[in-house]
């Protein structure tokens, strides 16, 4: 799962390069492929449920799982990457929201928050804990600084699958969740809202964009509980 993790990290630092305005989000989607391609790994996004690219390129208002394609950047956006890789049958899952150009200070700050509110998450994947305060901990850095935590879509157990039970919910789901023992990996992924956390999906029925039409942003890791401690598996190095 470390090698599968590289190779998300790679997708990450490949298209985070490449988001510039002026570049569409489907030339975004040939880098992650380039990437791959190099690696021998295989996309665990393409042909998901009939998913058309090896990403999700989430512009501003939209939350998650958007399709690449035509849309050009322009410097202001935000952009939400979603990559995944699968390397000798094993997944990495992994997402990050960024700046193209300039951005408002709102949009700088729902990107640092959502950022911290991962990283608050991640702290809670140890062993002898419980899974669901990974949400509380997000949710309370989220809330904290006045935006909203998206309840429709959350993160999940990873492996030999991408999307494996148990889910991990982003917010307090009102029971503790299951034990956490060394061994289990978690793809830990809060949607933070600039506005309210309702959500719609789009006719192509993939892209999904906050109601209110505000900012949104997603950052993800795909997370390991060792002995010692949360080990991040989607990271360079
Ligand atoms: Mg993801
Ligand atoms: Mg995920």
């Amino acid at each position: 799962m470390r090698k599968a993790g590289r190779v998300v990290a790679e997708m990450h630092e490949a298209t985070r390069e490449a988001a510039k305005p002026g570049v569409t989000t489907a030339e975004l989607d040939q880098v992650a492929r380039r990437v791959l391609e190099a690696r021998g790994a295989r996309s665990n996004f393409l042909g998901y449920h009939g998913f058309p690219a090896v990403i999700c390129t989430s512009p501003n208002s939209m939350v998650v799982h958007g399709i690449p394609g035509s849309y050009r950047l322009e410097e202001g956006d935000i952009i939400s990457i979603d990559c995944g890789a699968i390397v000798e049958g094993y997944h990495g899952d992994a997402a990050f929201t960024m700046g193209v150009g300039r951005i408002s200070g709102e949009a700088d700050k729902l990107l640092a928050v959502t950022e911290d509110s991962l990283w608050a998450g991640i702290d809670r994947l140890r062993e002898g804990g419980r899974l669901h305060d990974v949400g509380l901990a997000v949710q309370q850095v989220a809330e904290g600084a006045g935006f909203s935590v998206v309840r429709e879509y959350v993160g999940h157990a990873i492996g030999t699958a991408m999307h494996e039970d148990p889910q991990v919910p982003n917010y307090w789901p009102g029971t503790r969740g299951p034990k956490l023992r060394q061994g289990m990996v978690f793809a830990v992924e809060p949607m933070v809202n600039l506005g309210g956390p309702e959500t719609l999906t789009l006719d192509d029925g993939w892209g999904v964009v906050t109601a209110d039409g505000s900012l949104s942003a997603h950052f993800e890791h795909t997370v390991a509980v060792t002995e010692d401690g949360p080990e991040v598996l989607t990271v360079l190095g």
